[in-house]
């Protein structure tokens, strides 16, 4: 069972989600959790989030892996930013346990020129006032491509920021195969290297979810500009095999590529065509 979708938009709610992602044939989805820019999210309507279950369990949904403002900076210089980012994901937290058991993702967030170690410290930090004993929701710590002053461009800081957090056990990573990419992890010429090399820092076993995506730009660019499957540098054999790969076997995978749901439809018969479905 391949558990593949696309990241889509939420403005209609969790029913309309989920059949906007039953018609493309996928069996999992992301969104953001409020508007990317922040601000106030819409109140759940418990009726919407009961018809979007059924539907979830009639077409056999994998969990959604919700996407936290990309706005958010938790190592932000700023005190204010940084309670933004608390206060916002302790709220989608709250929120997300509507539907319990599912992954919310979020970036480490920039450094913005206090250094790696400080902003891993300020991530940490609100990992730990947010995390709490009783949440059903794995929040994932996205791998990025190192644009800017980026924190998580690499699997150590990746390991550095979840041994400083205290409830490790709800805690995980979100793998992004263009900012791999961009990152400098050559996935194209060697998958299995840098799934070791995933293992031997940050341990397979967190590896929760998986973007996937076609980068516009070459490796160790540090750009992240997404695009669509086969029209990249990556290209279409790389992210096949990454679908394909026996360690990632039951990861949800989302496409977070520059299409409308047509081109989504075509991904992701594509991959499940060369995954064997
Ligand atoms: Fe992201
Ligand atoms: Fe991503
Ligand atoms: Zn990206």
């Amino acid at each position: 069972m391949l558990y593949i979708g696309n990241h889509t938009t939420s403005s209609k709610g969790y029913a309309a989600m989920g059949r906007q992602m039953a018609a493309n044939g996928g069996s999992t989805f992301a969104f953001f959790t409020r508007n990317p820019r922040g601000g106030k999210a819409k109140a759940i309507d418990p009726a919407d989030v009961e018809e979007f279950l059924k539907i979830a369990e009639q077409y056999k949904f994998g969990p959604f892996v919700a996407h936290a403002p990309y706005t958010l900076n938790a190592c932000a210089a700023k005190e204010n930013l940084r309670d933004f980012a608390r206060e916002t994901m302790a709220d989608d937290l709250r929120r997300l346990e509507m539907t319990p058991g599912n992954y919310y993702n979020f970036h480490p967030g920039s450094h913005v020129g206090q250094g790696a170690e400080a902003g891993i410290a300020k991530i940490a930090e609100i990992l730990n006032h947010v995390l709490t004993e009783e949440q059903s929701t794995t929040v994932l710590l996205e791998t990025m491509s190192g644009k800017g002053s980026e924190v998580g461009a690499t699997f150590g800081e990746v390991r550095s920021i979840m041994d400083l957090v205290e409830k490790k056990h709800k805690l995980g990573v979100c793998l992004d195969t263009c900012h791999v990419w961009d990152g400098g992890y050559d996935i194209v010429n060697d998958l299995d290297g840098v799934l070791n090399e995933f293992d031997k820092v940050i341990g397979l076993c967190n590896l929760k979810a998986v973007h996937l995506n076609d980068s516009m730009n070459g490796l160790g660019s540090h750009k992240d500009r997404h695009a669509k499957i086969g029209e990249g540098q990556i290209g279409l054999d790389a992210l096949a095999a990454v679908v394909c790969h026996p360690a990632l076997k039951g990861l949800p995978f989302i496409l977070e590529t520059p299409n409308d749901d047509e081109g989504w439809s075509k991904e992701i018969a594509l991959m499940r065509e060369k995954y064997g479905e």
